[in-house]
């Protein structure tokens, strides 16, 4: 059976093995038993045992768990924050900020502006023939939520779909990825630790068998987040068993800088944006499409960011490591390799002191039949493409396959409005980048093939509930004007009710009510 929060199955036939390798030096500091699809079956039937009890817990005390797991992890953010650095090999500095993240979504997803959304409504039916009606609106859990996680924010991601899945009276298992086991276990042991029943959460370490296990052995509801490749595969499994699913997936998302932007600060922001987490961030900026007014001025200030970028596998003194697996370096070399062989020229490369580590890289004269355009990439490459106008920013930023996020930069917030009003993402950043994925009241998700549904904020929190209908009759004793029998005047006495309801006028619709009293006075069948 698969061990309860924070813990590895403790048994189980060979499934493989997972590793925590470090990134920077390719040594398996940690291995665990992967959950087979008994482990995964057995966890998901404990889950569900103890689920019941959790939603009947009151609602103030599921969110006093989440905010004792808030205060755990800042005790031990240290540990949490090396652990992530450790699995990622991202610098420390942005590991933390990871924890930072959490830390704000577990206060959100505690405060009670949110709890309140949990709360039944209670009113009376809208229109007049329903005002007899007393209607009760609740936001129940689906029972047990499956989290299938990626790497690249291991602890902030998964967290962030966990803790409003808890609040709202769900148990939870969540399948880590395979690169970032101990990142995953570390929130069912946080989680624990602020008293959160043991059985109700469930950390099943393993690889895409264990993930697809959480779909097939019958969790009422998969968070995905990862992959557009995988995500279309979770979608037909989901789609076959008829189990609603959230899909987070990747993108290529376009950095617009106007003519009118402060070139200085635009630059800082989308290198920034680009290259923490060595450009292994969903809503990075992938493609910068510049105003030629001053794409000549742009292209040495980005450039000279680029060279400066301290990148390096010493990972105290870092401020971009190696990408996370040797796969990921050569899929990236791929994608480099199509762009130079297509005519595209390195604009700048900054340093690396490592084979793996892919220097951060600015490419330009890149041409949209480039693979750096059409699909994702997921490391330190930045194209930056020259555009006419606005109208062909918005062109070029919408030709994709993808529409996660984009950023704009402009020094006038009526024409950067304007063209985020025109572009096909799930959200628009206006002079920043990424950060909309760590604010947790805002919600998350993309368009196209950057998946469906939102995380976080109170979009995210609804994601984890089913919202349940209960219509009362008040009056139960009168019967309704449009139960049977039909007789020979009731269409028209019902044509009455229509035009007494919508009819133009107060003639017509006194007129109308006078013929749909005959309604009222029909024997029973
Ligand atoms: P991935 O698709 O390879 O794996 C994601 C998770 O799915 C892992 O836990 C993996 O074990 C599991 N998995 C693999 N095959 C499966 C299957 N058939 N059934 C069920 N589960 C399966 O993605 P990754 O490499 O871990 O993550 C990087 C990708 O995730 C990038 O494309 C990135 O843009 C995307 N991403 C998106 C968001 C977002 O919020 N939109 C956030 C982070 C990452």
């Amino acid at each position: 059976m698969a061990a309860p929060v924070g813990a590895a199955p403790a048994s189980g036939p060979a499934a493989h093995p997972v590793e925590s390798r470090d990134p920077a030096t390719g040594e398996v500091w940690r291995r665990f038993p992967a959950a087979t699809s008994a482990d995964v079956a057995a966890a998901l039937a404990t889950a569900r045992r103890a689920q019941p009890a959790w939603f009947g817990t009151p609602l103030r005390d599921r969110a006093r768990r989440i905010e004792a797991f808030r205060r755990a992890l800042y005790a031990r953010r240290d540990e949490v924050a090396r652990t992530i650095s450790r699995e990622c090999g991202k610098p420390p500095v942005e590991a933390l900020g990871e924890v930072l993240v959490t830390l704000d979504f577990a206060r959100y997803y505690a405060s009670r502006r949110v709890l309140r959304v949990l709360r039944p409504a209670h009113f009376t039916g809208a229109t007049p023939p329903m005002w007899r009606k007393r209607v009760r609106i609740s936001q129940e859990p689906f029972g047990v939520i499956g989290v299938i996680s990626p790497w690249n924010y291991p602890f902030m991601l998964a967290s962030a779909i966990l803790l409003p899945a808890l609040v709202a009276g769900n148990a939870v298992l969540l399948k880590p990825s395979e690169f970032t086991t101990q990142s995953g276990l570390l929130i069912g042991e946080l989680l624990r630790e602020a008293g959160v029943p043991a059985n109700l959460v469930h950390v099943l370490p393993g690889d895409r068998v264990a993930g697809a296990a959480l779909i097939e052995q019958g969790c009422d509801k998969i968070f995905f987040t990862g992959s557009e490749a995988t995500g279309r595969k979770v979608a037909a499994e989901c789609g076959a068993r008829l189990v609603p699913c959230v899909l987070e997936l990747g993108g290529s998302d376009a950095a617009i800088v106007l003519d009118d932007a402060d070139l200085e600060h635009t630059a800082d922001g989308i290198v920034w944006g680009r290259f923490s987490n060595s450009g292994q961030t969903c809503v990075a900026p992938k493609r910068v499409l510049v105003h030629q007014a001053v794409y000549d001025r742009f292209m040495p200030v980005l450039a000279a960011r680029v060279r400066a970028l301290n990148a390096t596998t010493a990972r105290d003194a870092s401020e971009m490591g190696p990408l996370i697996r040797p796969e990921q370096t050569a899929r990236l070399r791929g994608q480099y390799d199509d762009a130079l062989a297509r005519g595209a020229e390195v604009a700048a490369a900054g340093p690396s002191d490592a084979e793996h580590l892919f220097p951060p890289t600015l490419l330009a004269g890149v041409t949209p039949d480039m693979r750096v355009l059409r699909e994702e990439t997921f490391g330190p490459i930045l194209p930056v493409v020259r555009v006419r106008d606005d109208d062909e920013a918005v062109a070029r930023a919408n030709d994709s396959a993808y529409g996660l996020s984009a950023s704009v930069w402009s020094g006038s917030r009526s024409r950067a409005l304007a063209v985020a009003a025109r572009l096909d993402a799930g959200s628009v950043v206006i002079n920043d980048s990424v950060i909309v994925a760590g604010m947790s009241d805002v919600p998350h998700g993309g368009v196209k093939a950057s998946g469906s549904g939102r995380a976080h904020g109170v979009w995210g929190l609804l994601e984890c509930v089913r919202t349940k209908t209960v219509v009362e009759e008040r009056l139960p004793r009168m019967r309704q004007a449009w139960w049977f029998p039909y007789g020979a005047g009731t269409r028209d006495a019902f044509d009455g009710a229509v035009a007494a309801l919508h009819g133009r006028g107060l003639f017509e619709r006194l007129r109308g009510l006078w013929r749909a009293r005959a309604l009222l006075r029909r024997p029973r069948s």
